[in-house]
């Protein structure tokens, strides 16, 4: 019962971190991880500049195949994201589909914003952030965790997309 009344204010904790905490900047994103026990919750926040090449409503068909072309992308989790133990994808869910609640200016700055649940029955040391590989634009993902040992921050690069625990 505790348990899970922590786990709530780390969601809440979460959601104002991507809400109040990020600024939209291109080429970078955030990634916030939190764990209860088996539960792993991977938040990302991602320019859709970086992600889509454009941020306004798609309108053209091209850009709105590059979005079914990005969600399809983001259903199949290991083009985003590696444990380094065997973790049970539970649910991703994502903004991408649902409509934009940016107002139709032309110079709008556009977030993606992008989760996953997983349960992982082993302990995980490793997360790893695949998606350096496709969207070749973002320099790095400001990373914040926050599981059952520890909490901290680190920025992932293609060069060094890898957080590390030692439990
Ligand atoms: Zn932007």
């Amino acid at each position: 019962m505790k348990n899970t009344l922590l786990f709530v204010m780390l969601l809440t904790l979460t959601l104002s971190f991507t809400t109040a905490a990020y600024g939209h900047v291109h080429g970078q994103g955030e990634l916030f991880v939190s764990q209860h026990k088996q539960t792993w919750l991977l938040q990302f926040v991602l320019p859709s500049a970086d992600l889509l090449g454009f941020e306004h409503t798609p309108k053209s068909d091209s850009e709105h195949q590059a979005i079914q072309q990005l969600a399809a992308r983001f259903a199949d989790h290991t083009q985003i994201i590696a444990f380094n133990e065997a973790c049970q994808l539970d649910s991703i869910k994502h903004s991408l589909q649902t409509p934009s609640q940016h107002t139709e200016q032309a110079n709008a700055h556009h977030d993606i914003e992008l989760e996953y649940y997983f349960t992982c029955p082993n302990t995980v040391e490793q997360v790893s952030v695949l998606l350096f590989k496709w969207a070749t634009s973002l320099t790095h993902i400001k990373a914040q965790w926050l599981n059952q040992q520890d909490q901290g921050m680190q920025k992932l690069t293609a060069a060094q997309p890898t957080i590390t625990w030692s439990f």
